[in-house]
């Protein structure tokens, strides 16, 4: 079978190939999706040509995994890697192959690749195809299979069964049952994959349309109870009263929706572990009603731990954990300006539109029911109304500074430093308050209490 659609780039850099006497296949996920009839979103290349051999036919490429004998070709603003035929051998350790051996076929190329969508070649410049392990007809069917026996697939590489479950989630494919089967029995591999590995496999099912899809799979075969146990044992905690699921389903439902909404990942990452900490504040107040008392700072704190278990940016850290400890905010008309002020300012303008796409998730999440209107609508009219009223909301916006206090005598240090929380107190309860006179006049009157 011919794949008629070779992008005019890939044609020409196939002929580079030729002309050295070697070939080019397209291999890996630009397949799938073309075959998905859907654009590629990167070209992987394997060749029969060396390492060497690449790098000397191309004016700009990069040692990227020289080791697994991969290099990186830039041509005419595309990056592709082009890896030499090659198997895998030795995995004692269930991470990365001891060994590499170079080998002088496709087939043989093929066969040591993890599922049969992702073991289908083009030929370059023509597009014909080599398929094996009939990945098309999965692919068409929608179905994830080992290339080979599922249980030694898992046993040499443990990374698979979560790359498994993140396809089903990324392409809305079902995992056959051998295959589906051989994940628990291959959990103690999985164990000693590296954070790294895993941290992006998990990124990419929080960016995948439905993580949901990932996460029930990695429950069913007990991957969630090894790499997120805070998160699966939220399974079976009810919180009736205001919810109808318990809280892992509650979790699920809201990360789905800050995927549907497009939010960004520090918002799905928050969806999914907002309340972790549920289950250990869980308690039956007097009229019989869950009570969760302080859950999200318990649901934070917990959320630091596992984004630092995997060794997440700390600029993703903090952002998830800030989000997660504000989740709990209740809008009410009777909001004085002080207070809607005091609320930006603890939330940080810069994460007002996260902080709310969160809380849309969570309230969406305890019905699965979509609301008829943006409930926070009126919250949101208030603080718009106070950011473009011109009033001070940190110390620099003060009509006032450390000069001026000098100035009228107050010493500079830890003293100074108190007056001018004290006057942007002020200020927050009545922004009129914000103008040089009448700060100078607080000012002084605070330091002859203090003085
Ligand atoms: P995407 O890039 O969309 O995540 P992909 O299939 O291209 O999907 P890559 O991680 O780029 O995935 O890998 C390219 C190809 O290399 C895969 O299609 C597969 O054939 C092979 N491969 C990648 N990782 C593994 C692995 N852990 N075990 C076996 N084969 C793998
Ligand atoms: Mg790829």
């Amino acid at each position: 079978m011919k794949h008629p659609h070779i992008h005019p780039l890939l044609k020409e850099i196939a002929a580079i190939f030729t002309d050295h006497g070697k070939q080019a296949f397209l291999v890996g996920g630009a397949v799938r999706d073309m075959i998905r009839g859907e654009e590629a979103q990167d070209w992987d290349i394997a060749t029969d040509a060396s390492p060497k051999e690449v790098t000397d036919m191309f004016a700009k490429v990069i040692p990227t995994g020289i080791k697994h004998g991969t290099v990186t070709v830039r041509y005419k603003g595309h990056a592709l890697e082009v890896t030499t035929f090659r198997t895998e051998s030795e995995y004692d350790d269930g991470r990365r192959p001891n060994k590499v051996d170079y080998v002088s076929t496709i087939e043989a190329d093929l066969s040591r690749r993890d599922f049969t969508m992702n073991a289908v070649a083009l030929a370059l410049p023509d597009g014909e195809a080599s398929d094996p392990f009939d990945g098309t007809g999965d692919i068409e069917r929608g179905i994830i299979r080992c290339v080979g026996n599922p249980e030694e697939r898992f046993g040499e590489d443990g990374l698979r069964p979560l790359r498994a479950v993140r396809f089903a989630a990324q392409l809305g494919f079902e995992i056959e049952e051998a295959t589906l089967g051989a994940i628990k029995p291959s959990l103690p591999t999985t164990e000693k994959v590296s954070v790294e590995r895993i941290r992006d496999e998990l990124d990419r099912i929080l960016d995948s349309p439905k993580p949901s899809r990932a996460f029930r799979l990695m429950e069913e075969t007990g991957l969630l109870q090894l790499l997120l146990p805070e998160l699966a044992r939220g399974r079976n905690v009810e919180q009736k009263g205001f919810h109808y699921f318990d809280v892992l389903d509650h979790s699920l439902v809201a990360c789905d929706f800050a995927a549907q909404e497009n939010a960004p990942p520090a918002v799905r990452l928050a969806a999914l572990f907002h309340d972790i900490g549920k289950v250990d504040t869980r308690k039956l107040d007097s009229a019989g009603i869950w009570t969760f008392y302080n859950h999200e700072q318990i649901s934070a704190d917990l959320t630091r731990e596992i984004l630092l278990r995997f060794r997440y940016p700390n600029g993703v850290i903090d952002k998830t954990v800030h989000l997660i400890k504000e989740h709990m905010f209740h809008y009410d008309e009777i909001w004085t300006d002080a207070a809607v002020r005091r609320f930006v300012i603890r939330v940080g303008e810069e994460n007002l539109i996260d902080l709310y796409r969160l809380r849309r998730a969570d309230a969406y999440a305890t019905s699965g029911i979509p609301l008829p209107r943006d409930f926070l609508v009126p919250l949101i009219r208030r603080v718009n109304g106070i950011l473009s009223y011109n009033s001070a909301f940190s110390i620099k916006d003060l009509d006032i500074d450390g000069h001026d206090l000098l100035s009228i005598g107050v010493q500079s240090g830890p003293y100074m430093g108190i007056i001018l929380k004290e006057l942007l107190e002020t200020v927050l309860d009545d922004p009129e308050l914000n103008t040089k006179e009448k700060l100078l006049e607080i000012a002084k009157n605070l330091s002859k209490r203090y003085g």
